[in-house]
């Protein structure tokens, strides 16, 4: 009995294995459709100067509304275009876009603002990341130096001289390199001493409770204090209180990101709610 048990336990466990690798490949057909329809789009979510809270660049961050399945979340997505080459035409998509948007903007008169784009490991890997921003560049007109680059450690990883190359060539290009999610790699530090980064973004997992959590605390400052003596610029990610923003910038951290400023907005919202203050009233 225990036999034929285990063999149900077995064949449930592979059916049900099906059925995950299944969804999967489904999810990944949606995907590549939603690209190739431009069905997915971006939020932009505020860079605030913490000295003076003024909004001084924006993070665009990509949203995929399925019409079956509703709002995938990006943290599911990226992971799935990642694994299947998709990201190339992703991020290729998400450049052009954002770039163009950010273009718009420039244009309508905000010369100063800049803008964050996140990259996966796997557009450098192939080598395409270098093309992707230049191409973004030029269809855009976009000055580069108001273009950020986030990289995270997966990128670093593979810290062969191929990498290291790209990202000179891209610094080359004018467009400034930031380290996201710091301190959450194996070794972020490492990589501080073989690539001049412009920023460095503190991960919001030591931000979180930096008011009530003393080694929380001693990271965020100690990596604060680590930026500003390399002459980096540093920002705080997942600031979500009053009081969180208050002690970092105590702590001299120069930038802030996170739901106490804004939540990641639609274009036209953001326009609305930064960029077109209503006219002060008499
Ligand atoms: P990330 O680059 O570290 O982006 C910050 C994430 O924190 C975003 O999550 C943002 O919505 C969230 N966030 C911002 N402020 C707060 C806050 O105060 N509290 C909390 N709890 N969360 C906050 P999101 O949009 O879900 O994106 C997750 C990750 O997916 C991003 O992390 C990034 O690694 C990746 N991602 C998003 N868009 C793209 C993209 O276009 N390309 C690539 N390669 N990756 C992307
Ligand atoms: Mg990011
Ligand atoms: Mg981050
Ligand atoms: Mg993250």
């Amino acid at each position: 009995a225990a036999k034929r048990e285990g063999r149900a336990a077995y064949q449930f466990a592979t059916a049900s294995m099906n059925e995950a690798a299944l969804e999967r490949l489904q999810l990944e057909a949606s995907l590549r459709l939603a690209i190739e329809r431009e069905a997915l789009r971006l939020e932009y979510q505020p860079l605030i100067e913490l000295a003076t809270g003024r909004m001084v660049g924006v993070e665009a961050l990509c949203r995929w509304d399925d019409p079956e399945r509703g709002a995938i979340p990006p943290g599911v997505f990226i992971p799935l275009a990642e694994d299947s080459g998709l990201i190339e035409s992703l991020g290729r998509w998400v450049l052009l876009t954002a770039t163009q948007q950010l273009q718009r903007w420039h244009e309508a008169g905000h010369g100063d603002l800049m803008l964050a784009v996140n990259l996966s490991a796997r557009q450098f890997q192939r080598g395409v990341v270098l093309e992707q921003v230049e191409e973004a560049l030029m269809v855009s007109g976009v000055n580069p130096a108001r273009l950020e680059l986030e990289l995270t450690e997966s990128v670093l990883l593979h810290d062969g001289e191929a990498v290291m190359n790209t990202l000179r060539q891209l610094k080359a290009l004018g467009v400034a390199l930031s380290i996201d999610d710091f301190g959450t790699g194996y070794s972020s530090f490492a990589y501080l001493r073989r690539f001049k980064f412009d920023k460095i973004k503190i991960d919001q997992s030591f931000v979180r409770d930096v008011i009530d959590d003393p080694e929380d605390a001693a990271i965020v400052r100690g990596i604060i204090s680590l930026a500003l003596s390399l002459g980096l610029h540093v920002l705080a990610e997942g600031v979500e209180t009053e009081s969180i923003a208050q002690r970092l910038r105590h702590l001299k951290c120069t930038y802030a990101q996170g739901y106490h400023f804004a939540r990641p907005l639609r274009p036209e919202v953001l326009a609305e709610r930064f960029l077109n203050p209503p006219p002060a009233s008499a």
